[in-house]
């Protein structure tokens, strides 16, 4: 069975596997079933006359419902919109209007929240909105996924070919929002080309094999959930893994029990994962390849996982913009290249750096921004023309807003945002190069994010929040003390924080932008 153009199948193997949390065993599809449940939900597709170019979205932590929508909208042209579970009841409203969403399925509850009365309160003020559709029972309320489903059947064969035959490898398939790392998330639209593209290229070099068992918890609101996990697996014909959310003790412990060759994490959850791996003692026999990206790897996060768990690492760079990875890893690079380096581009993505918001190219070995022209391109911001003409040329150069540096081995090497870049009295400091001072000479660091504040002498200065392992104390002497010699004077933290745990995105991105909110608040 094809469950979309240029995926291949093999009916008897197992295709997902969904890991629920709080004790029901997995559910589990083989390529088979998982063939014939999309063709059934494509069908209610058409019987509830979503057609191609109209929208779907799914407001819930990761469910398999979702990967059947997203194959059975790929097959029609029409677009699946997965939708934070956490955002606030007037971002959802703000999310489905932007999208003009026609039918929106939805959770009864993520932890503590009421989505499905959320999903209620704000359906007033959806226009487009249709269909509201629960995806676990809720009161007072018939129509569920499988009512919905079921109304499929009375789609004949000939109706859903003809549907099937309307779409296009340039369809807008997926509705991916940014992760709001920087601030306000952007809604970009993701073509069915690049979905498999991009799964295909980053399954290609980061050796993923064929069959894999691909375990994940990275959301499918995110492109690491979506191409980067999902997109891969499909394009070598492995089982995806799936769990709601994030939690280092469930996704260790479902690397063990699922036997799980792949997993995904960017570097906040793949430091808590060690974290929790050691301390239950699990030694991750079958795992061979670890996926990262998102954020700037530390060296020390990659390294400890290739020494400690005998695994290939491929660091994957990418933005939602860019369907996901453009400049990737993969295990047979150089050690030194894969761990101070992001990799080289993608099969027929162009890198160019350039100085900073011009299109002047800079040689090789100097830092600037860091642009990309191919097939991951976004269409555009949806709905916001401005936007995106600001972030995307007329020659289909998409600006990154990342500094970085190529190579004359064409690695390409990230040094952090340009928003980041901490300016003290004239001189820029790249905050990694002290977070990477910070993991390397400092004991009983688990993580650490450095951040510009204001000072009224220099401008900004530099402040350290540091998260420790458990029962650990650090001084604002001690941390200079172990600084001191290594790290130019000009950039040891004037300021340190200890804190349980930094501000992320749900995607596990910390946001530098909320830290500094906490300095000026504490400030007064
Ligand atoms: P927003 O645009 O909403 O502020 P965001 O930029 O974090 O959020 P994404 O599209 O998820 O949203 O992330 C893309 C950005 O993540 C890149 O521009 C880059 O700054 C960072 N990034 C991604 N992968 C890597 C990586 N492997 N190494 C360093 N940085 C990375
Ligand atoms: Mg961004």
């Amino acid at each position: 069975e094809l469950l979309q153009h240029g995926v291949d199948t093999v009916p008897d193997r197992e295709a997902l596997v969904f890991v629920p949390y709080g004790g029901q065993g997995p559910s589990r599809w083989t390529y088979a079933e998982l063939g014939r449940d999309v063709e059934r939900v494509a069908r209610a597709l058409v019987a509830w006359e979503v057609r191609r170019g109209e929208v779907v979205a799914v407001y819930a932590a990761n469910r398999p419902e979702f990967v059947l929508l997203q194959f059975a909208c790929s097959q029609l042209g029409a677009i699946a919109v997965p939708v934070n579970p956490l955002y606030a009841p007037d971002e959802l409203a703000y999310v489905l209007d932007r999208a003009a969403v026609k039918v929106c399925f939805a959770d009864a509850v993520h932890k503590d929240l009421a989505l499905w009365d959320t999903l209620a309160r704000i359906a007033g003020e959806v226009p487009s909105l249709r269909e509201r559709v629960a995806l676990a029972p809720v009161e007072g309320h018939d129509l569920d996924w499988e009512r919905w489903v079921a109304r499929g059947e009375e789609v004949g064969d000939d109706a859903l070919a003809a549907a099937r035959a309307q779409a296009q490898t340039d369809d807008i398939v997926q509705i991916e929002f940014t992760s709001g790392t920087t601030g306000r998330p952007k809604a970009v639209q993701i073509f069915s080309r690049a979905l498999y593209n991009g799964g295909r290229c980053t399954a290609c070099r980061a050796e993923i094999e064929d069959g894999c068992r691909y375990l994940h918890a990275m959301p499918f609101f995110h492109v690491g959930g979506s191409i980067t996990a999902m997109a891969s697996t499909y394009a070598v014909r492995g089982t995806q893994i799936v769990l709601p959310y994030f939690s280092p003790r469930e996704v260790c412990a479902a690397i063990e029990r699922e036997d799980a060759t792949a997993a995904i994490g960017v570097p906040t959850m793949l430091i808590a994962m060690a974290v929790r791996a050691e301390e239950e003692g699990y030694a991750f026999e079958r795992l061979r390849t670890v996926l990262t990206g998102g954020a700037l790897v530390p060296a020390k996060v990659a390294a400890t996982w290739i020494d400690r768990y005998d695994v290939g690492i491929a660091n994957t760079y990418g933005m939602t913009e860019t369907t996901g990875p453009c400049i990737q890893t993969g295990p047979s690079d150089p050690l030194e290249r894969a761990l101070e380096t992001v990799g080289r581009p993608l099969p027929g993505v162009e890198v160019e750096i350039v100085e900073p918001g011009t299109e002047t190219r800079v040689p090789i070995g100097v830092e600037g921004e860091v642009r990309f022209r191919g097939w991951g391109t976004m269409k555009g911001y949806l709905g916001d023309e401005e936007a995106t003409a600001a972030a995307l040329s007329q020659d289909g150069w998409m600006r990154s807003g990342d500094l970085g540096v190529l190579g004359s081995d064409g690695f390409v090497a990230i040094t952090g945002r340009a928003k980041d870049i901490i300016i003290r009295g004239g001189e820029n400091i790249a905050p990694k190069t002290i977070e990477d001072a910070i993991r390397k000479l400092v004991p009983d660091i688990v993580d650490v994010s450095v951040v510009g504040v204001p000072d009224e002498y220099y401008g900004e200065a530099v402040a350290a929040y540091v998260t420790l392992r458990d029962g650990a104390t650090l001084t604002h002497e001690e941390l200079t003390a172990a600084l001191e010699g290594d790290v130019p004077a000009y950039r040891i933290p004037a300021h340190l924080r200890v804190v349980d745990a930094f501000p992320t995105t749900p995607s596990g991105k910390v946001q530098k932008f909320r830290l500094l909110e906490q300095f000026r608040a504490e400030a007064g």
